[in-house]
C-alpha cells in the first residue's frame, strides 16, 4: 500500500523531471534558432518592443487555434482586438462579420 503511494509519487516527480528538463532543452534550441536564423520569424526579430502580452495565448475565433497574442495576426474590430493565426482566418472573421450571408 504505501510502497505503491511512494511508486506514484516517484513517478510523478520523475515526470516533472523530464518536463523541467524538456522544457530546458526546448529553451535551449529556441535561442539557438534564434541566434542562427531569423528567416522562421521575421515578425520577431523585427519587433523589439514585443509587448509583454507575447507569451499570451489567445484563440482564434475562427479555426479555434491558440496563438500566442505577440506574433497573431490581429484585427480591431469595434474597440476588441482579435487574434488570429493567419491573414486567412482574419479575413474569413472579417468577412463573415461584415457582409452577413442571406440565409
Ligand atoms: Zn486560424
Amino acid at each position: 500500500m504505501l510502497r505503491n503511494l511512494l511508486r506514484l509519487v516517484a513517478i510523478l516527480i520523475a515526470l516533472a523531471v523530464v518536463r523541467a528538463v524538456v522544457g530546458m532543452i526546448l529553451n535551449f534550441f529556441r535561442g539557438l534558432s534564434k541566434k542562427s536564423g531569423d528567416r522562421e520569424s521575421p515578425t520577431a526579430s523585427a519587433g523589439a518592443g514585443v509587448p509583454l502580452s507575447a507569451g499570451l495565448l489567445v484563440k482564434d475565433p475562427v479555426c479555434g487555434t491558440f496563438v500566442s497574442a505577440g506574433t497573431s495576426t490581429k484585427t480591431t474590430m469595434k474597440g476588441e482586438t482579435y487574434h488570429f493565426c493567419s491573414p486567412a482566418c482574419r479575413d474569413k472573421f472579417k468577412g463573415g462579420a461584415k457582409g452577413e450571408p442571406r440565409a
